[in-house]
């Protein structure tokens, strides 16, 4: 049988509909950032990056490189084995110790990934706990997705963030059904924020558990970086925190947070946390000096913000139709999978400018956007020079501006 050209079949729809994805080779230089060079064929040598998920550039900040080299140069590279088999360093206990704090919890509990702690998790409470049900907001990422179906448990989707759906799908099952209610804060394709606090009344009417994947916020809301629901006081009324140490931390890594109960029966159920290997110390002590500056620093957070609202006044000035949300992710909708592809593709190759195109499966067809993550590192100037870039391309392709 000729695999590679079933491959390439399905290969070459995905080109025709626009939906083939092409990696940027690039590569960043500390200090530089969020300006990296550029070792792809399209494009100049150096370009900005305006779609990173490194939202506060915590990943060149000096004191997390260099409690990554110190730690990688005292303890070396890789963890050496799964958390149960010689794979728990040091590094790894003082990490949960601090994500725990964070979230004012128990305890926390690390995995490879935000993905492999949403897939691990929720596939453990699923199956773990007999006849649960999880309530899911329509619009979960894939990781709580995949983990829900992996459970076999029964699964209720509620509408996004509409708390008298979750209410009504709640109230069909009685008291002594453990209740399971999925959602994330920050989602990270629209920028909405969910009503938390109503979602939480709605879940403690039911006496269900609060499963929140705040992945997009921790290190951005919340005095101490915590998340939106420190930001709004909510921590110590949600059963567990989900996060990432990836994104705005810097770094690599996901977590739980919870009661010493929950996270001890993760800890001793989830294969996916019992079958791989630990994160590489270097990392879990990069994310943890990550976390520490990111408690006591309001800078990095602030300077971010200035520049969202910055970048969204000059969209709103030029025309260039965005989502509006209330959080740091400014999508720009193009609607169209080539048009978006195209529009990308020339900001890179005329303009030096790098945004992924967010075309299918990511978001639905017929929403394909640009999606702009400005930073505090973002200067005055970038900025301006990705309006004037936009403005030409709106022109240019005789895309619809939207009138304020
Ligand atoms: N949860 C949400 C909402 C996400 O958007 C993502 C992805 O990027 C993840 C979880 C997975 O986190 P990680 O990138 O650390 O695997």
């Amino acid at each position: 049988m000729d695999f590679d050209a079933r491959f390439r079949t399905q290969l070459d729809d995905l080109k025709q509909e626009g939906n083939y994805r092409f990696f940027a080779d690039l590569e960043r230089v500390c200090g530089r950032f969020p300006k990296v060079l550029n070792h792809g064929p399209i494009g100049p040598e150096e370009v900005t990056v305006w779609c990173s998920n490194d939202y506060l550039g915590m990943g060149q900040h000096p004191s997390v490189v260099g409690a990554m080299v110190a730690t990688a140069e005292r303890s070396g590279t890789g963890a050496g084995g799964t958390r149960n088999i010689s794979g728990t360093a040091h590094h790894h206990v003082t990490l949960e110790r601090e994500l725990a704090e964070l979230h004012g919890k128990e305890e926390a509990l690390l995995f490879t990934s935000g993905y492999v702690s949403n897939w691990a998790a929720l596939s453990t409470l699923g199956t773990r706990l007999p006849g649960a049900v999880i309530f899911s907001d329509a619009w979960n990422h894939a990781s709580m997705i995949e983990g829900m179906r992996h459970s076999r448990a029964r699964r209720e989707i509620w509408a996004h963030n509409d708390p008298a759906d979750l209410d009504r799908k709640l109230s069909a099952y009685g008291p002594d059904v453990p209740k399971i209610v999925a959602f994330e804060s920050v989602y990270s394709m629209d920028g909405d924020i969910a009503p938390i606090r109503e979602i939480v009344e709605v879940a403690e009417r039911h006496g269900a558990m609060t499963y929140l994947d705040e992945v997009h916020a921790v290190g951005m809301y919340g005095p101490c970086g915590g998340g939106v629901a420190e930001a709004l006081g909510l921590m110590d009324r949600i059963t567990l925190i989900e996060g990432t140490l990836g994104k705005a931390f810097g770094c690599f890594g996901g977590y739980i947070t919870g009661s010493a109960a929950l996270c001890d029966f993760v800890r001793s159920f989830a294969s996916g946390f019992i079958f791989t290997t630990a994160i590489p110390p270097a990392v879990a002590a990069a994310a943890t000096a990550s976390i520490r500056h990111l408690k006591v620093s309001e800078i990095e957070r602030a300077k971010q913000r200035r520049q969202v609202d910055k970048l969204r006044a000059r969209f709103d000035a030029l025309g260039i139709p965005h989502l509006p949300n209330p959080s740091h992710i400014i999508p720009v909708m193009v609607k169209d999978p080539v048009k978006c592809r195209m529009i990308a593709d020339t900001l890179m190759a005329d303009w030096g400018i790098y945004v992924q195109p967010i075309n299918y499966p990511t978001v639905p067809k017929g929403t394909e956007r640009l999606r702009f993550t400005p930073g505090p590192l973002h200067s005055d100037g970038d900025i301006d020079h990705l309006c004037r870039a936009l403005n030409s391309l709106w022109s240019q392709c005789a895309l619809a501006r939207q009138i304020a």
